[in-house]
């Protein structure tokens, strides 16, 4: 099969034939049909944090049909459409068995497989496809369910006033969930206002970018500060800001992920008393509501999507993505 190989940072992804994969005792083989370039793919390719090993074949955000299905396999055959959780477990622990893998006593590990034709998934990690909901866009199932984890971790009431700091995929559907769950007003703040529409398609009502004159602006137009920040940025110095523009007493919940060193006062979360909350591992029970309100017709969130790409593509568009560009999720479809 053609897949997207890593080899060492400052090397473009090389797309090549590596044997086709077989299903183990409780695997099944996908096609991928879709498959969402995410951040952490690119964070994994480069010369910071935890890089992943030569061979390695990225994509953690795919939707796609069972091909195959190994021993001991029953709720899964060929045929049905699935959408993979991105970690393996042990399927035997606490928190495999509650459906959260990521929390598996045997450690997350580097998510990985979708940038090829076919991907090998163990069954219980996938969450079935009603056909009513197109593969096409299942493939954002993943970023939803991360931006569902940020709104359920901490305190959230309906009618707070919620501010997402970044406009990247978690962030729109952070601010998706919020406006689900009931938030009052939602403001975003980004760099640019590139993103603007798509964050105005899932619920923002109020979108200001970094050089606006915050906080001020914030506070009028949320008639007081934020209840709670979703922090998605994921680049120095965000903490810090989510701490600044949330209102005493207030819960900061981190989703992005910055590599980098930080420094911060953790003084002025003290004596704000802020909750500060971080959140990365998803469950299976999200990934199925992100299913069942995409398959019942709100699909906001597909505004996310800017691109469809062939593998011949992904390469450079990889390459792309590691610079500012006004791409929000783009999507790989490997037998293209
Ligand atoms: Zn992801
Ligand atoms: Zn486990």
């Amino acid at each position: 099969m053609r897949a997207a190989v890593f080899e060492k940072p400052g090397q473009p992804l090389d797309i090549r034939d590596v044997p086709d994969p077989e299903p183990g005792e409780g695997e099944v083989v996908l096609r991928v049909e879709r498959c969402g370039i995410c951040g952490t793919d690119l964070h994994m390719t480069e010369a910071h944090g935890a890089t992943a090993p030569a061979g390695f074949i990225p994509g953690h955000e795919s939707s796609a049909e069972v091909i195959a299905v190994g021993k001991g396999v029953e709720r899964l055959k060929i045929g049905d459409h699935v959408v993979p959780h991105p970690m393996r477990g042990c399927g035997t622990c606490a928190a495999c068995k509650s459906g959260s893998p990521y929390f598996c006593v045997l450690g997350p590990q580097f998510p990985c497989g979708g940038f090829a034709e076919y991907l090998v998934a163990q069954s219980a990690n996938c969450v079935t496809l009603p056909r009513t909901l197109s593969l096409a866009d299942a493939a954002i199932v993943e970023p939803l369910a991360v931006g569902m984890l940020g709104i359920r971790i901490n305190t959230f009431l309906p009618g707070a006033r919620v501010l997402v700091l970044g406009a990247g995929p978690v962030g729109i559907a952070a601010a998706f969930w919020a406006r689900q769950c009931g938030a009052g007003r939602i403001a975003a703040v980004a760099t640019s206002r590139t993103r603007e529409p798509i964050a105005r398609a899932v619920g923002v009502d109020g979108f200001f970018t970094e050089g606006d004159n915050l906080p001020g602006e914030l506070t009028d137009f949320f008639g007081g500060m934020a209840d709670v920040v979703i922090e998605c940025a994921g680049v120095p110095g965000a903490i810090a800001r989510a701490v600044e523009l949330v209102r005493p007493q207030g819960s900061v919940t981190v989703l992005g992920i910055c590599e980098h060193g930080d420094p911060w006062i953790p003084a002025l979360a003290v004596y704000k008393e802020v909750k500060l909350q971080f959140a990365v591992g998803t469950n299976l029970s999200e990934f199925r509501h992100a299913v069942d309100v995409l398959d019942r017709g709100i699909v906001d969130p597909l505004a996310m999507i800017t691109d469809v790409i062939a593998m011949d593509q992904l390469p450079a568009m990889f390459e792309a993505l590691k610079q500012r560009t006004s791409q929000c999720k783009v999507l790989v479809n490997p037998g293209a």
